[in-house]
């Protein structure tokens, strides 16, 4: 039997190709956890005494962050978590989302609030998926479910809204900008250069370093429950081919996903360091921060002739508490 790199003890659970070590299965969750707790103090996401919101949607990304930050919360208090649950109006397929939700946050007794499109903006995915609209339904769901998310970690109080985007989505969307042609996406300025915006929760991405892989085999390594049926209205389809492609590479060449961010966010630092980064000012219908003059959500909101009940202020939260 080969032996763990990591103990020299237990059978092996995982071969991680980009570093040349194969891991046991506690071996494996415990350098997870050490990736994560090394992003979160190497790109110095968070402070003393942060509210972190987390952005919970019931997958394995989510649920895997949620504990991830639940044990090192404990480890290294004082930092208090708040879960928050976006329900886009996707019938048949939020419900569970939002049940598999609960039920993680009740085992880790942290607070759970859900947010939900109809509330907030007065129209649900549903809605939008029924009509013939200019854009794909995922570009509408990120756009407002990112005006979602900020609203409800200004309620509750958030200093930080973390988000369980991984290695692959980085990766993914870094290649999507550049074949979509959209350089300010690219050179977008990082979530703490504009920390000091009103209304605006500076967004921390913990498991960037992470592959795909790895959190789905964290969750199962850590016996979490997630959700794994897949969206009705699936992904855009160049995301999809993307990924194909990325994991095809990947194999060939082990890192090159890593390469890929590492590239990508030093163009954008020095970018911000010539000071040539836009200036965010408020929106004139909702007044949340935007680099132009009325918000992404405000305009879609203003197409889709649902632009009532936007600002962020506004957000009316059905709060779970479990303790
Ligand atoms: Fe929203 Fe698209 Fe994700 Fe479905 S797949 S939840 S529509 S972003
Ligand atoms: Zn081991
Ligand atoms: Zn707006």
């Amino acid at each position: 039997m080969l032996a763990c790199s990591g103990c020299g003890m237990h059978e092996i659970f995982y071969r991680r190709e980009h570093e040349g070590v194969s891991l046991c299965r506690k071996c494996f969750v415990d350098s997870v956890e050490t990736k994560v707790r090394r992003t979160i103090t190497g790109r110095q996401m968070l402070e003393l005494n942060d509210t972190i919101a987390v952005a919970l949607s019931g997958g394995k990304d989510s649920v895997a962050l949620l504990r991830i930050l639940w044990k090192l919360e404990r480890r290294y208090p004082p930092a208090r978590l708040v879960a928050l649950t976006v329900d886009e109006g996707i019938s048949g397929y939020r419900t569970e989302a939002i049940s598999i939700s609960r039920e993680v946050c009740n085992a880790l007794n942290i607070d759970h609030v859900v947010i939900s499109f109809d509330e907030l903006f007065g129209v649900t995915m549903d809605d939008i998926a029924s009509k013939r609209n200019e854009l794909q339904p995922c570009s509408y769901c990120g756009v407002l479910r990112r005006k979602a998310l900020n609203g409800g970690a200004l309620s509750v109080g958030a200093s930080k809204l973390a988000t369980a985007h991984n290695l692959d989505d980085e990766a993914q969307t870094a290649l999507l900008n550049v074949m979509h042609g959209d350089v300010e996406r690219i050179l977008r300025p990082s979530s703490a250069s504009i920390k000091t915006q009103a209304r605006f929760v500076p967004r921390i991405k913990p498991l960037a370093e992470v592959p795909e892989r790895e959190t789905t085999l964290y969750a199962y390594a850590t016996r979490t429950r997630f959700q794994s049926q897949a969206c009705p209205y699936g992904h855009e389809a160049m995301r999809g081919d993307i990924r194909i492609m990325l994991n095809r590479l990947e194999l060939k060449h082990p890192g090159v996903k890593h390469t890929i961010c590492r590239s990508v966010e030093r163009l954008s630092e020095s970018f911000e360091e010539t000071g040539a980064a836009r200036v965010f000012r408020a929106c004139s219908v909702c007044g949340d921060p935007t680099p132009n003059d009325e918000c992404e959500a405000c305009k879609m909101l203003k197409t889709l002739k649902a632009c009532s009940r936007t600002s962020s202020e506004s957000v009316s939260v059905q709060a779970v508490r479990s303790r």
